[in-house]
């Protein structure tokens, strides 16, 4: 009888842990997945700061909310950029709508977790360009503008533009060395991959964070190449996913080792490196 009140009583805290306390947490709230979450109480990317900017085209759309965390990673990657070249502005797209949940635009991005970021591009001569206001513009594998036949640019002098693959790099490292989010994927094309790859073995960036950035950046196989911008997904913090965030595909080795999970752990980690090629030590 005793056994099965405390029974009762340890079930009834349990479930009382993922709920009232959604609404007394004051930081935001990732729920859900990226396809069918939401956020609560988000925090909003200002249009402008220190190295970066929200175009007019995405400030006209309104997706500037996500996690405190999110929005505040990608500050300080877009001011960490900046810190070696005041020129270099990051452009700002799509993180989600206030209230999250399903667009239009997005098949993600439902949930706080997404963000979109324009490539830095530059001159011939190395200087760093302003971000693209009205588009993106596609790069191919050397690093050059391609034009789109079935949507031409609205952007001016997009074809005299190269891709930027040193600040591109340093973003990348600037958001992969980030302790307050963990970067699961950062989608990209495979041409702009190994560009970005190539450029970080020749200028020495170290072994660990390349091998890093080869395991988050990836082509999505079932949406566009994204040959016009990276498109960034981190995994649910350990407070969110008390309250419902949920991560889906990989969580990639490094992170159980760095990251404890609330919970049983709910992925094979076998199956993920049988899929994704050999594993390595990467922190
Ligand atoms: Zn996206």
């Amino acid at each position: 009888m005793w056994r099965r009140v405390a029974a009762a009583i340890a079930a009834s805290s349990l479930l009382g842990c993922a709920g009232p306390n959604l609404f007394t947490d004051l930081g935001s709230v990732s729920t859900g997945t990226v396809n069918r979450g939401r956020i609560r109480n988000p925090a909003r990317m200002p249009v402008t700061g220190k190295g970066w900017r929200v175009p007019p085209r995405w400030k006209r759309r309104g997706f500037q909310w996500a996690t405190d965390e999110l929005i505040a990673a990608v500050q300080r990657a877009a001011g960490r950029v900046r810190s070696f070249d005041r020129r270099a502005v990051l452009g700002v797209a799509d993180f989600s709508r206030k209230t999250g949940g399903a667009s239009a635009w997005h098949s993600s991005h439902n949930a706080g977790r997404d963000v979109d970021l324009l490539f830095y591009t530059r001159d011939t001569k190395g200087r760093p360009l302003p971000p693209f206001e009205e588009g993106m513009v596609k790069f191919d594998r050397k690093g050059k503008p391609v034009a789109n036949e079935r949507q031409p640019y609205e952007d001016e002098g997009w074809e005299d533009r190269l891709f930027d693959a040193r600040r591109n790099w340093q973003l990348v490292e600037a958001l992969l060395t980030d302790a307050s989010v963990r970067v699961q994927w950062i989608f990209v094309s495979d041409d702009i991959r190994a560009h970005l790859l190539q450029w970080a073995r020749r200028h020495d960036r170290p072994q660990w964070l390349i091998d890093y950035a080869r395991t988050v950046m990836r082509q999505p196989g079932d949406s566009a190449p994204h040959d016009d911008h990276f498109h960034v997904r981190v995994y649910c913090t350990r407070a969110d996913r008390f309250h419902g965030c949920r991560d889906s595909g990989p969580v990639w080795q490094h992170e159980k080792k760095t990251f404890k999970y609330h919970g049983p752990e709910r992925y094979d980690p076998l199956a993920w490196r049988l899929l994704l090629g050999p594993p390595r030590t990467l922190l």
